[in-house]
C-alpha cells in the first residue's frame, strides 16, 4: 500500500447524465478513501469540447450529493489544487508544459498528418487485411518530426496544425498490479503512439489525467474497464515523465451488465424493462427528452447506494443491508468481482422496500399526511389526519409498499369510503343467501365492546360458524364492502382502524347497493 495520504478522484466527462455505472465508480472510490481516512476529489474532464453537454456538470454534482458521496476537494468545493476543470487547467498551460517536456526528453514528437492522410493510411492497411496503428513501425512513413528533416519541421510548426504524439519504444515489457485484476502484463508493441495534445491545444485524456493525478497527488485511480487497453500507454507516460514512484494504483472496474444477456447496461435496457439507469431525472438539453431517475422514481438514496455497492462487491458474508458507515468500514477492492455485474431491477425494488420498512413511523406518517391533503384536499383538522390514526394506518400500509410515494394510493379506503366495488368478485361470490350473514355480523359487531383486531376477528369467526358458512364464502365480499377492492391491507386491522361506526356504515351501504344492482 502507498505510504502517503490516500486520495481518490472521480473524474467524469460532462457529456450527459451520469450512468449508474459511473455512480458506482464514484461510490467505490469514495468508500475506499473514507475507509483509509483519505480524500475524495471531483475533477471534471472536459477537454473534448465536441462532447460537452450543458448541465451535465451540475447533474453530476447533484447526483453525488443525493447519494451522500461527499466531495472533499474539487469542482463545486475548491481546494489547494484548483482549478479542477481540465479546460481551465489547459488555459494555465499545465498540459503543454509536460507535453513539451516529453518532446525534450525524446519521448514524444510532433505529427503533421492531416485527417485525409490518416484516412489514407487506414485504408491502405485495411486493403492488406490489417488495421492501421501509428507506432514504431509506421511512424517513419508518416509526416512527423521524427521522419521529416529539421528545417521542414520548423516550417510546418509555424504553418500547419499539428498534434503531439507519445513515442512508444518497441518491445518494452509493461507490468502493473491492478487493484481488482492483480498482475497485468502487456508488451509495448500493442501500444500505439497516442495523441497527447490535440491540434486545438487541448490535451487528450491520456495526458491530462496523468498530469492531473500526479499534481493532485492521487494515490488510487479507479475507472471503468474500458480504459484497461490504454493502461500500458499510461504507464509508459509515467515512466517517461519519471513519475513511476508517484503513479497511483490503477483499478479497472468491470461493467454493469443488462439484466438479460451479456451486453453493457444501457438506457435502452432501462426503457425496455422499465427501470432508470440514471440516479436523477435528466432532460436532454437538445431534444428535450426526459429520462427518469432513481430519485424521481421514489428511491431512498440510502437504498440506492446500498444496492449499487453490492453490484459487483460484497464483504464476503451473506449480509445485504449496509448503511454508508458500514460500507466504508467493510469496503475493499479485494472483494470487487472481476466479472461484470448483472443489473437486477427486482433486487433494486427489494432494497428500497427494506429501507422503507425501516423508516420511522413518524416520517412515513408525515409523508402520508401530505399525500392525503394533496389528493383529498382535506383541511388539516380532519379526523383521519389525527396523528394516532395516521401512524396506525402506516403500520397497515407499510408491509405492502416499495416506495413512500405509494402510501396513500395503496389503501385510499382507509381515508375515504369506496365509491365503486370490484364487480368481478361480487359476480363470482355474491348470493342473496349470504345477506343474512352480513346482517347478523352487523348485529354482532354492534355488541363488541373492544373494537380491536382480535375481537373483530373472533366475532367474524363466530358469526361464520353460527351461520354455517366457511370464512372463504364471505371474506372477499367483506373486504369489497369495506374497501371496494379484492385485496389490500390486513382486513381486521383495517376494520379496527376505521372504527365501528364507519365499518357498519360501509357494510350497510354495500348491502343496499347489492340489493339494487345484483
Ligand atoms: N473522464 C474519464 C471518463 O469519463 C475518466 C476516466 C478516469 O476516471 O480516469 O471515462
Amino acid at each position: 500500500m502507498i505510504n502517503r495520504s490516500i486520495r481518490l478522484r472521480f473524474a467524469p466527462s460532462p457529456t450527459g447524465p451520469l450512468h449508474i455505472g459511473g455512480v458506482r465508480t464514484a461510490l467505490y472510490s469514495f468508500l475506499f478513501a473514507k475507509k483509509h481516512g483519505g480524500d475524495f476529489l471531483l475533477r471534471i474532464e472536459d477537454t473534448d469540447q465536441t462532447r460537452f453537454v450543458p448541465g451535465a456538470e451540475e447533474y453530476i454534482i447533484e447526483s453525488l450529493n443525493w447519494c451522500g458521496i461527499k466531495i472533499d476537494e474539487g469542482v463545486s468545493v475548491g481546494g489547494k489544487h484548483a482549478p479542477y476543470r481540465q479546460s481551465e487547467r489547459k488555459e494555465l498551460g499545465i498540459y503543454l508544459k509536460y507535453a513539451l517536456e516529453l518532446i525534450a526528453t525524446g519521448h514524444a514528437y510532433y505529427a503533421f498528418d492531416t485527417a485525409d492522410e490518416l484516412d489514407q493510411a487506414r485504408k491502405e492497411a485495411e486493403s492488406s487485411g490489417s488495421s492501421f496503428s501509428y507506432n514504431a513501425q509506421t511512424r517513419t512513413k508518416m509526416r512527423n518530426s521524427l521522419s521529416l528533416p529539421a528545417n521542414e519541421v520548423e516550417l510546418l510548426l509555424k504553418e500547419q496544425a499539428y498534434v503531439i504524439r507519445l513515442k512508444v519504444d518497441a518491445g518494452e515489457e509493461i507490468v502493473f498490479t491492478d487493484l481488482i485484476r492483480g498482475v497485468v502484463k502487456f508488451n509495448s508493441n500493442v501500444v500505439d503512439d497516442k495523441v497527447l495534445l490535440k491540434s486545438d491545444g487541448m490535451p487528450t485524456y491520456h495526458l491530462a489525467h496523468i498530469v492531473d493525478d500526479y499534481l493532485m497527488e492521487i494515490t488510487h485511480a479507479v475507472r471503468g474497464e474500458e480504459w484497461l487497453p490504454s493502461a500500458p500507454a499510461h504507464i509508459l507516460i509515467y515512466r517517461y515523465l519519471g513519475w513511476l514512484d508517484k503513479m497511483p494504483e490503477y483499478g479497472h472496474l468491470p461493467l454493469l451488465l443488462k439484466p438479460d444477456g451479456n451486453g453493457k447496461l444501457s438506457k435502452r435496457d432501462g426503457d425496455r424493462l422499465g427501470f432508470p439507469v440514471f440516479p436523477l431525472q435528466w432532460k436532454d438539453p437538445v431534444s428535450g427528452e426526459i429520462s427518469t431517475g432513481y430519485r424521481e422514481k421514489g428511491y431512498e438514496p440510502d437504498a440506492f447506494v446500498n444496492m449499487l455497492a453490492l453490484l459487483g462487491w460484497n464483504p464476503g458474508t451473506e449480509q445485504e443491508i449496509f448503511n454508508m458507515h458500514e460500507l466504508i468500514e467493510l469496503f475493499s477492492f479485494d472483494h470487487v468481482h472481476k466479472a461484470g455485474a448483472k443489473f437486477n431491477p427486482e433486487k433494486a425494488l427489494w432494497f428500497n422496500k427494506q429501507y422503507v420498512q425501516h423508516l420511522p413511523t413518524a416520517t412515513l406518517a408525515k409523508k402520508l399526511k401530505a399525500q392525503i391533503i394533496e389528493v383529498l384536499h382535506l383541511d388539516s383538522n380532519s379526523g383521519i389526519l389525527d396523528q394516532i390514526y395516521l401512524e396506525s394506518a402506516i403500520e397497515l400500509i407499510k408491509p405492502r409498499i416499495h416506495f413512500t410515494s405509494e402510501l396513500y394510493s395503496t389503501a385510499p379506503y382507509l381515508f375515504t369510503a369506496p365509491e365503486n366495488y370490484d364487480r368481478q368478485i361480487i359476480e363470482k361470490r355474491w348470493k342473496p343467501a349470504l345477506k343474512p350473514f352480513f346482517e347478523q355480523f352487523l348485529n354482532d359487531l354492534e355488541h363488541l365492546t373492544n373494537f380491536d383486531n382480535t375481537s373483530i376477528e373472533n366475532c367474524f369467526k363466530q358469526t361464520v360458524v353460527a351461520m354455517q358458512l366457511k370464512p372463504g364464502d364471505v371474506l372477499p365480499l367483506l373486504r369489497v364492502a369495506l374497501s371496494g377492492q379484492g385485496s389490500g391491507v390486513d382486513l381486521f386491522g383495517m376494520m379496527a382502524l376505521l372504527n365501528k361506526d364507519t365499518v357498519k356504515k360501509r357494510i350497510t351501504k354495500f348491502l343496499n347497493e347489492i340489493n339494487t344492482h345484483f
